[in-house]
């Protein structure tokens, strides 16, 4: 008996050459689907295709065509050609006879459209260390990681238009070029576009100047997945910029692209910009970035001493952690400097030598703002009472031991902090109620000193 071929086509295969054309038209219209209109006209208009004995072949009409469609798109037209059944052979070719005379497409447009296409997404590379892989998650983004997760797995689909706002060096523009990191391996043919919104502003400046605005608009709609980083730097005058990205995103809104725009604020607390354009980004999923807490402060730090193939000690991450609390370009920065320090001594950094080397440091933004989060779960390691029972209402002794040390903690560390707020936290709407904590555990230091050694330990570790 014949043994099958393993490469022998599936009866479902388009193969009859009276199908041919009915074939070459639906594979035209799935890659039109997946490709930018500008493009497509010019690259995919004049392609034809025969299928001869189970082998599509595409013809070009010229050479930069030719090159262009086997080198770039060659890879999408076999993965959409088997959406549609045809696992046979597909190769592209040229058109000798056309080829070898004038060009069919006209070489201005050609060179627009290639231009189009990669021009603007390389002038800004997406750094390709911005993945979501690298990206530590915690309970202050991980909203904003599943949203943009979500945005790159279904570009265009539900978390269109996605707004991601928060702090200076909380992750944001990580996240969005983890977005457009991921869209370009998985979608290959889908086209991103990162862009500062200065960026886009400069350009747009450029192109008034050059009365070139038609250009402008067809190189920054001919993308997919379009991301505008930073759009609190717009300022309220610049009309001209607010009146083109209301028009670019209604672009992208109306046909289905995707965009993310990120800023340090929600639409509304941006009042430079104008309402309509807040109105606008207010419609779509807004997600926040917020600072770090403990945990996720040393899920980073140990990833990032990892990935920069950096020994540290338990004890010199914890130390990291409590002294950077708000953003993480301070901890990248120790990180590079206690690399550093290390290859200069020639051994492992331990807890003296990284304060020695990080001493010159400034504290972050001159202060260190303890949180009671901070308070909360030092307390609760160190006295051995779970965080809930310290913040709620039980009256047992050792819990109402730690909520007196924690506000006592509160009211020392806590710069600014009034003492309603201090009570709050514990759910406590007396003010007065810290007073009498702070009092008690003065009291109790001089006569405890196992409890004045664990407070002190306690402010040791806040207040590094
Ligand atoms: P933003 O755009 O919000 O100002 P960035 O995205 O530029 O902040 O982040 C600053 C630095 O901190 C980058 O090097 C980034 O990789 C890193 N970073 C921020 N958040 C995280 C996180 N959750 N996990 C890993 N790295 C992070
Ligand atoms: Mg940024």
């Amino acid at each position: 008996m014949q043994a099958t071929q393993p490469n022998s086509v599936p009866p479902t295969s388009i193969l009859m050459p009276a199908n041919a054309d009915v074939f070459w038209l639906s594979l035209q219209e799935k890659l039109r689907k997946k490709i930018p209109a500008q493009v497509f006209s010019v690259f995919f208009k004049d392609l034809s295709a025969k299928i001869i004995e189970e082998k599509l072949t595409i013809t070009c009409p010229n050479v930069e065509v030719f090159r262009h469609v086997e080198k770039q798109y060659k890879s999408l037209i076999i993965d959409e050609a088997q959406t549609l059944g045809f696992n046979g052979e597909i190769t592209v070719e040229c058109n000798k006879k056309t080829s070898l005379g004038q060009s069919t497409v006209k070489n201005k447009t050609l060179s627009a459209a290639v231009r189009s296409e990669t021009a603007f997404p390389n002038r800004i590379n997406l750094n390709p260390g911005y993945t979501f892989d690298r990206f530590i998650k915690g309970p202050s983004n991980e909203h904003a990681y599943a949203a943009a997760s979500g945005a790159a797995q279904k570009p265009n689909d539900y978390h269109n238009p996605l707004y991601i706002y928060g702090g200076v060096g909380l992750g944001k523009t990580h996240l969005m070029m983890a977005i457009g990191n991921f869209v370009q391996q998985s979608y290959p043919w889908l086209k991103v576009k990162y862009c500062p919104s200065e960026i886009f502003q400069s350009d747009l400046i450029e192109a008034m100047k050059d009365k070139n605005l038609s250009y402008f608009r067809t190189q920054y709609r001919s993308v997919d997945v379009f991301l505008l980083d930073d759009v609190q730097f717009i300022s309220k005058n610049a009309d001209f910029t607010q009146e083109e990205i209301f028009h670019t995103f209604n672009y992208f809104y109306q046909n289905k692209k995707q965009i993310v725009i990120s800023a340090d604020r929600p639409p509304q607390a941006l009042p430079q910009l104008h309402d309509r354009l807040q109105s606008r980004f207010q419609q779509g999923l807004i997600v926040d970035v917020k600072a770090p807490n403990f945990e996720t402060r040393m899920a980073i730090l140990r990833t990032k001493a990892q990935e920069a193939e950096l020994q540290v000690s338990p004890d010199v991450i914890k130390y990291l952690a409590s002294r950077f609390t708000s953003q993480v370009r301070p901890m990248e920065a120790a990180l590079s400097i206690l690399q550093f320090t290390a290859n200069h001594e020639k051994r492992p950094i331990d807890l003296q030598m990284a304060k020695m080397a990080l001493k010159a440091l400034p504290q972050e933004n001159g202060i260190h703002q303890v949180t009671i989060e901070d308070i909360l779960r030092v307390v609760s390691r160190t006295l051995h009472v779970d965080e809930a029972l310290i913040v709620g209402p039980n009256r047992t002794e050792h819990v109402a031991l730690a909520r007196h040390v924690s506000m006592y903690l509160a009211k020392s560390l806590i710069k600014g902090a009034t003492l309603s707020f201090i009570a709050g936290a514990f759910g406590k709407r007396d003010h007065t109620t810290v007073l009498h904590a702070d009092q008690k555990i003065r009291d109790l230091i001089d006569t405890d000193t196992a409890l004045q050694m664990q407070i002190d330990e306690m402010l040791e570790e806040l207040k590094f």
